[in-house]
């Protein structure tokens, strides 16, 4: 780290909401398991199973939202800060994690038509675009992407072809992409709202079953801004802030069969990711372990920073109060609880490489350069003045003169090509009347002429298109009052500020509450003095009793986890007698039915490709080389024809074995 500027450590924040009970749980008459003190941030939850005298089992968190919460108060309270070191440049990442059904997707999204009922994303587009409209001396550039994994694949939800699976790729510099994945630069609020429309029809329409779709992928809708701005020191600087909105699959055990008509294989896949992201979680947290399994999932190579890495990161857990969900949600509560201990190192990305804005700013350049060449922009302020000497005469009154920005442009262009038209026209016409010329050479001119129009009509295209693309460019460079303005009134405003008060002062309230707690427990003894014998055995007895039921419910936990672990081992030790089961079949196969050379040709050829997770066949040729080439290998060529569909399946067999993974 010799070098790199210190940056402070941070814990995850980690939220717990509770949805109301729905109108069927109520109908169905299910007990309410969950209590939520939101002033001191805990969420009690007792097992409807209980054996007499069992304590309910409570957990602290950042801050708990109940039933009856806002999604304001969620988003001012606890997102808002995030959304603003977004916009100072630094990662954030904001996880929605739970069973399905408990409001994930009502708290990352909400209910877009009602405006008290819109959710994170939607929040934060507006907080985003409104933060830029009010921002002075900064250039921003903010563009969207939207993502699903599904089964291990990456889809990418605004692209035109969707069969396409993205690949994640590493860059030693920025860490973890995916490439070619499509994003769009949005101006205002109601294009990012597009964009994130557009991605939710996609998601929809390629699933039969949207629900169980939904419940078993991530839906990733990732916000990227860009901000340029003179420094102290003079020099331009620009700062990267990358935000990721993460909806996550339905936190709930699957079912081990699967859906129907599902191979167990790909059952198995279903919930790699979040198994995966709870093993990343365990390893940050355990302190011992030195190798974060990172490489396991999709999702947690892609979210890297967002856990033990730079960014800054909310999770929100989401929970059902019905006793029915009692196990998954303890098990949500578990998860929680273990996350808040994981430590981030935010950091600001400054003066990152390969910045989009840069690109953008030196395109402009580049652009206006051409058009004032071209004398668009320089030639502008002339010819408006003698247009409007031109159009006095007919006493209309020309307001575009005076204004010297782009959007004359298309004006003046207009006004230029028509004069010189005209100009050359009028050369036309006196060729044609000088009776001094031979027709021959009046003919010669004449054609000169029509070719100089010809000429500058084209010119004048190519300069109409150029202005375009600089215009259409410029705009996507927001400028707060400029490019991009804000509509709130002063009243508005005001209303916002109060809001964001008391929100951050609930949060501070809260903190200190739950510091006094803590406090309260490691003084009490320091502080207790005894009047009597009597009095100290009375407290000592009081106090041995809380600790004993302490004792006592730190057993239970212990238990439960064994138990939990024990459920889990059997379930590893079913699917891996599945998959041996396979590969037996597979190896009878090969065995008895696919010559030994044959097979050990195809063994020598087969590689790992650790990036895609796959099984892959050494070129026969080394790559460059040409079918032609190919051809030229008859015995080979023909041997490799034949049978690769089949090795293909072998291949496959051999990678769903733990044994080859
Ligand atoms: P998930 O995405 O976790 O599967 P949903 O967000 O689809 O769950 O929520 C399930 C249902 O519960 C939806 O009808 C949603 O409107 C409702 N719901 C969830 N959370 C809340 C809440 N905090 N307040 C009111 N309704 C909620
Ligand atoms: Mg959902």
């Amino acid at each position: 780290m010799a070098g790199k500027p210190r940056v402070g450590c941070e814990a995850l924040r980690v939220v717990a909401r509770c949805r109301p009970m729905s109108r069927r749980e109520e109908a169905a008459g299910y007990e309410r398991v969950l209590e939520l003190d939101v002033k001191l941030g805990q969420v009690s939850i007792r097992n409807p199973r209980a054996a007499p005298g069992e304590l309910p089992k409570t957990f602290t968190f950042d801050a708990v939202y109940d039933a009856s919460s806002k999604q304001a108060d969620l988003y001012d309270e606890t997102v808002r800060p995030l959304i603003d070191s977004v916009l100072q440049g630094f990662n954030g990442t904001v996880f929605a994690y739970g069973q399905t059904g408990t409001g994930k997707t009502y708290t990352m999204q909400g209910a877009w038509a009602e405006p008290e009922k819109r959710g994170i994303i939607p929040s934060a587009f507006e907080h985003i675009f409104t933060h830029i409209s009010r921002s002075q001396n900064q250039q921003y550039l903010v563009r969207a992407s939207y993502l699903e994994i599904y089964q291990e694949e990456i889809r990418d939800l605004l692209a035109k072809d969707q069969n396409k699976k993205l690949e994640l790729k590493e860059n030693p510099e920025t860490g973890v992409y995916i490439k070619d994945l499509s994003s769009f630069v949005t101006k205002n609020v109601k294009e990012i709202e597009h964009v994130m429309n557009l991605g939710s029809q996609t998601r929809s329409v390629g699933s039969t079953n949207m629900n169980e779709h939904s419940s078993r992928s991530h839906a990733i809708f990732l916000i990227t801004i860009e901000c340029s701005e003179t420094g102290p020191d003079g020099e331009e600087h620009i700062r990267v802030g990358k935000l990721n909105l993460v909806d996550l699959a339905g936190s709930e055990r699957q079912n081990k069969m699967g859906a129907q008509g599902e191979r167990p294989k790909e059952a198995s896949k279903i919930n790699l990711s979040l198994s995966a992201l709870g093993n990343v979680i365990s390893a940050l947290v355990d302190g011992r372990s030195t190798h974060i399994p990172y490489r396991d999932s999709k999702l947690t190579r892609l979210l890297q920073d967002s856990l033990g890495g730079n960014a800054k990161t909310i999770m929100v857990a989401t929970l059902g109060p019905a006793s029915h969900s009692y196990d998954e949600s303890l098990s949500t509560l578990r998860f929680a609880n273990r996350a808040k201990n994981i430590k981030n190192k935010p950091r600001v990305n400054e003066d990152p490489k390969d910045t989009l804005l840069r690109e953008f700013q030196e395109e402009i350049v580049r652009l206006k350069a051409q058009l004032e060449k071209r004398g668009m922009l320089g030639k502008k302020r002339r010819r408006s003045s003698r247009r409007k000497k031109a159009m006095d005469g007919e006493g209309a009154v020309d307001n575009e003169g005076e204004d010297e920005n782009e959007d004359g442009l298309e004006k003046n262009m207009e006004n230029y090509l028509k004069e010189q038209k005209e100009r050359l026209e009028e050369e036309k016409a006196a060729i044609q009347d000088d009776h001094s010329l031979v027709s021959e050479e009046k003919q010669k001119l004449l054609q000169e002429k029509e070719k100089m129009i010809e000429d500058l009509r084209k010119e004048q295209e190519a300069t109409e298109l150029l202005a375009i693309k600089y215009k259409a460019m410029e705009s996507k460079l927001l400028i707060g009052g400029r490019t991009i303005v804000d509509h709130t009134n002063e009243q508005q405003k005001m209303l916002e500020l109060r809001r964001q008060e008391i929100a951050e002062q609930k949060r501070r309230e809260r903190e200190m509450q739950q510091e006094m707690l803590l406090r309260d427990e490691e003084t009490m003894e320091l502080r207790e003095t005894y009047t009597s014998l009597q009095q100290e055995v009375e407290i000592k007895t009081k106090k041995l009793k809380k600790l004993y039921a302490k004792l006592q419910a730190v057993k239970a936990e212990i238990q439960d986890q064994h138990d939990e672990y024990i459920r889990v081992r059997q379930d590893l030790e079913e699917a891996q007698n599945e998959q041996t089961r396979e590969l037996k079949l597979k190896y009878l196969i090969i065995e008895n039915f696919i010559p030994p050379e044959e097979k050990n040709k195809i063994m020598n050829r087969l590689y790992f490709d650790g990036d895609e997770d796959q099984w892959k066949f050494q070129p026969l040729v080394p790559t460059g080389g040409n079918s032609s080439q190919m051809k030229r290998r008859p015995t080979s060529a023909v041997g490799y024809k034949r049978p690769i569909s089949q090795y293909a399946r072998v291949a496959m067999a051999r990678r769903s074995h733990p044994r080859f993974r």
